[in-house]
């Protein structure tokens, strides 16, 4: 029996508003939701994709939602399992919900219909920018006699980063290389041939970037009608979020697969669209009304206006601010018709709620100052500066704070490799895989020398170290021993493996102990990985020692060096008692209590060189007038600064602001005017954690690895820390990775018999793709073995695997402050039994503290299963498929004297712990887990004698 959109909306605190509704309940044809700042729009798209799935019974497999970003498909994803366990019936099957970025959804298209593209390696940002730096003169640098890089840029860096976007721009428009050499344009006759040569060795290579993967579902789905058929008739209904931010050829693929039906909402505000600079435009969600019209739909729009977030003077002042452009060219209107008005279920308090500052860096600080100290917000880090560039603009502010003893959070400054571990750590690497003192191979003059002297700085700064003699003299031997080793010989390690042995050693050893300092030496390990995929250096051996230097520092560390790195954002709140600073495009999803937004003075620009070009050769044409871009650009962008605002809103200048700025400082009062003594006293204040949705903690991913290990916990789970071998993960993984597909094969009725063959072809995609993650068998054999667990697995099971009822089966469990996560397979029996198997890629245990743990999450899931999901299993099963024999693997676990509320109650110690970030080792694990742990000498394992 379906539930009625009403039972859903008795699960929520406060109901939906009217608009909000029709977003929620209009779910046939094409739906366009225009979503003001702070209007609800994720809630709205939670309470969707529930109705779908709830009321109208669709399931979660054929329902897509694309979002810009991971995190935020992240967050959606948990948002809409969080609301679903509240309801009377738990919808099944969620985790088939297609939740994710563009980029990842096409790229399941992608690799489920094309012939030839299944297994292509999707290549990032910064894996492109490398992948373009190794082949830089093969793709561009001779196709200009006398000049370099197409002779448009002189650095080989901004060559990689210029290149990269014109590539990007040439695919996502769907511009043939025809097309440029038809334009008659020199520039873009050589552009021409270098995307030629740069698809060409993507390709070759195995990759597809971003942009590359939506092209090649583009050109599938318009050149193979069989393809579009299979594709379409999978997915019936599809939710696009940010839409004012997606380019040319996301719209095409994603229309076309809609189509016929043209089940499609899509959301955003074309007041937010910031990123013309990355090939998006504004004019998909402009014209989508008319461009649904041109394929024969009429499509509805839905305007969320209501902002939940803002004090009203706020509101007034973003909203005149665009009211002050005139939006209309030539007849044409460039901005949708929607208002934005505040709640008005709520009170506001009667204060200055907009200030304008026109001043110095000194006297923006002394506000900055008074409201911290006077306590307006609870903590430093409820407020937050917004600037165009921070590394430009927010240098002068962020040191006048600092002189009065405020510390600033700058993220996205680009000064990562600046951090004190950070550089001794280079100094590291540079001691065991940089150019000697005296190498006359080195660079010599140049930006590539500079990041060589960089980090040699960064290494005569480690050893003036006073606790770095050990140190030192740990990686001169290690020097040593790669300048001896002869071809055919290698260190039986990487550069990220010696560089976790480095971690034993002072003074790195002793910044794992401060949570920022240790989240900076995790995200090094990660860039380091990136590093030994894209350059294939996974052990240091005689063949690769001399190519070493100068893979690392005149390629990888040259374009780290002269781009910049930003921090690492965690995915909670910003450290506290540190005032944010970051860019206005950073600041966009986010709001804080105070906001004060600078760059007012800075000279206004846009990217438009790329549209004067190639718009010619847009399927489109050109959209905005050339000589209106930069205002509207302009605004939109100011406009998501000040509309992140909640309670305060200070516009800020130290020079005279722009012209487009005057008329709306003129409507607010000055710094001088107000009584900061009110706005101190009626500022709301916000708690100091903003409320978050419960974070999920899976049983397998946080549960387990935390009772595992504490302190291996939090330095992968914690400071992310990326795995070198990772034995044990890969090991389990692609056992359970190929059990499962096994199992899907069997559930989606794949035409292809199911043999021997064919599994040795699933585990063999699924061991490449965990290589190219970086993640390795300790030892050749290991991948031999772990091949042999999943055709035991299979040829012990043949027969029972047509009675496969459902494979990872999601399971969660609400608690006040968390959700658990866990998943199983449910499998019919020869009896009729349904039993719920839980695989272990081990041997068989049947007691102990282990074996207790693993019964403790049988017990959970049968419980869950029975109770919250009215599937009530008669066994319950581990199957340790280290065994030889199916009746040695198979331990039936006797769950009737199990108390579920003692289960709970052991998992909640666990989990209330994980919240409380306690990871202090009370007690080693056991000497294997060690012994394949990248911390092992940090941890000094076998030299502690703390007990097991
Ligand atoms: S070496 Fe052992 S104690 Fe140290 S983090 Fe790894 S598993 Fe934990």
């Amino acid at each position: 029996m379906p539930l009625t959109i009403a039972d859903i909306y008795a699960t929520l605190e406060s109901p939906p508003n009217p608009r909000q509704r029709d977003a929620i309940e209009l779910l046939d044809g094409p739906l366009r939701i225009i979503a003001g700042p702070g209007s609800g729009k994720t809630h709205a798209l939670v309470l969707r994709a529930l109705n779908l799935i709830c009321c109208r019974e669709i399931p979660p497999g054929r329902i897509v939602v694309v979002t810009f970003t991971e995190r935020a498909a992240r967050d959606l994803h948990d948002r809409i399992r969080l609301y679903a366990n509240r309801l009377p019936a738990v919808p099944k099957q969620l985790a088939e919900l297609n939740v994710g970025t563009i980029h990842w959804f096409c790229g399941v298209v992608l690799r489920r219909h094309h012939p030839t593209l299944r297994r292509y390696e999707p290549l990032d940002a910064l894996g492109q920018k490398l992948f373009i730096y190794r082949r830089l003169n093969e793709i561009c640098e001779d196709l200009r006699p006398g000049g370099q890089f197409l002779g448009r840029w002189r650095s080989k860096s901004s060559a990689v980063q210029g290149l990269a976007g014109w590539l990007a721009k040439v695919t996502e428009e769907t511009i043939t290389s025809v097309q440029l050499r038809a334009s008659g344009d020199p520039f873009l006759e050589m552009l021409a041939t270098a995307y030629e040569r740069y698809r060409a060795a993507l390709t070759e290579s195995g990759y597809l970037d971003f942009s590359a993967i939506l092209r090649e579902l583009y050109d599938l789905l318009a050149g193979d009608h069989a393809a579009l058929q299979k594709a379409q008739a999978e997915y019936s209904h599809f939710m696009v979020d940010e839409y004012q931010d997606t380019n040319y050829v996301q719209e095409e693929v994603l229309l076309r697969l809609a189509a016929p039906n043209y089940n499609i909402a899509v959301v955003g505000d074309d007041d937010q669209s910031l990123y013309r600079f990355r090939g998006a435009t504004v004019r998909n969600i402009l014209e989508f009304g008319d461009r649904l019209g041109s394929l024969g739909q009429q499509s509805r729009t839905v305007p969320l206006e209501v902002n939940y977030r803002s004090h009203p003077l706020v509101i007034q002042a973003y909203r005149d601010f665009m009211n002050d452009c005139n939006w209309i060219s030539e007849g044409v209107h460039f901005r949708a018709v929607h208002d934005v008005v505040p709640d008005p279920t709520r009170q506001f308090g009667n204060y200055a709620a907009t200030v304008g500052l026109p001043g110095t860096p000194a006297e923006l600080a002394d506000i900055v100052q008074l409201l911290i100290q006077r306590r307006a917000v609870q903590d430093a880090s409820q407020i937050a500066l917004l600037f165009y560039s921070v590394a430009s603009d927010g240098r002068d502010v962020i040191n006048a704070l600092r002189q009065r003893g405020i510390e600033c959070y700058a993220p996205r400054s680009g000064r990562f490799l600046d951090h004190e571990e950070v550089r001794h750590a280079v100094g590291v690497l540079w001691a065991i895989g940089g150019f000697g003192g005296d190498d006359p191979e080195r660079p010599d003059g140049g930006p590539v020398s500079e990041t060589c002297d960089w980090a040699s700085t960064c290494l005569a700064h480690l050893r003036r170290h006073p606790r770095a003699a050990d140190l030192c003299a740990w990686v001169d031997m290690k020097r040593r021993d790669i300048d001896a080793l002869q071809r055919g010989q290698d260190i039986s390690a990487s550069l990220l493996d010696l560089l976790y042995e480095a971690l034993r050693y002072d003074p790195l050893r002793g910044f794992l102990g401060d949570p920022i300092a240790a989240t900076n030496l995790g995200h090094l390990t990660s860039l380091l990985r990136v590093f030994q995929q894209q350059f294939g250096f996974h052990v240091v051996h005689g063949g690769n020692k001399q190519y070493l230097p100068w893979a690392l520092w005149t390629s990888f560390f040259y374009l780290l060096h002269s781009t910049g790195v930003d921090d690492v954002e965690k995915e909670e709140s910003a450290p506290l008692g540190m005032v944010q600073v970051m860019t206005i495009h950073q600041a966009k999803g986010l709001e804080f209590p105070v906001v004060i937004v600078g760059s007012l003075d800075r000279t206004a620009r846009s990217s438009k060189e790329m549209d004067q070009l190639l718009g010619p050769l847009y399927r489109r044409g050109a959209f905005e007038p050339t000589q209106r871009v930069t205002e509207f650009d302009w605004r939109r962008l100011f406009y998501v600064g000040f509309s992140r605002a909640q309670h305060l809103l200070i516009a800020y200048s130290d020079g005279a602001p722009h012209r487009f700025f005057p008329p709306m400082l003129q409507r607010i009062p000055r710094s001088g005017a107000v009584t900061w003594d009110d706005i101190v006293r009626l500022l709301p204040r916000e708690p100091i954690v903003p409320q978050k949705e419960k974070p999920v903690l899976s049983l397998t991913g946080h549960i387990n690895v935390y009772r595992r290990c504490t302190r291996q916990y939090e330095f992968f789970n914690e400071d992310g820390f990326a795995p070198s071998f990772a034995a044990q993960v890969f090991f389990g993984t692609v056992v359970h990775q190929t059990i499962e597909d096994i199992h899907r094969h069997v559930l989606d009725g794949r035409p292809e018999p199911l043999e021997e063959a064919l599994i040795e072809q699933y585990f063999q995609r699924n061991s490449e793709l965990l290589r190219r993650r970086g993640i390795h068998p300790l030892a050749p054999n290991q991948r031999e073995e772990a091949k042999a667990h999943v055709l035991r697995y299979f040829n012990t099971n043949r027969d029972r695997l047509r009675n496969v009822i459902d494979t990872e089966v999601e399971v969660m469990l609400e608690q006040d402050k968390y959700v658990l996560d866990g998943r199983v397979d449910l499998i019919r029996s020869d009896d009729g039994a349904l039993e719920m198997v839980d695989f272990k890629a081990q041997r068989r245990l049947d007691q102990g503290a282990e074996f207790d743990a693993y019964s403790d999450q049988l017990a959970l899931y049968w419980h869950l299963l029975d109770e919250r999901y009215g599937k009530r299993p008669d066994r319950a099963i581990l199957y340790f498929t280290g065994e030889e024999q199916a009746h040695q693997a198979r331990v039936l676990v006797d769950l009737s004297r199990a108390d579920i509320r003692d289960v709970v109650r052991r998992f909640d110690e666990t989990a209330q712990l994980i919240l409380a970030r306690q990871f202090d080792l009370t007690h080693y694990p056991s000497r294997d887990t060690c012994r394949a742990c990248d911390f092992k000498h940090y941890c000094r394992r076998a030299e502690a004698d703390v007990g097991q």
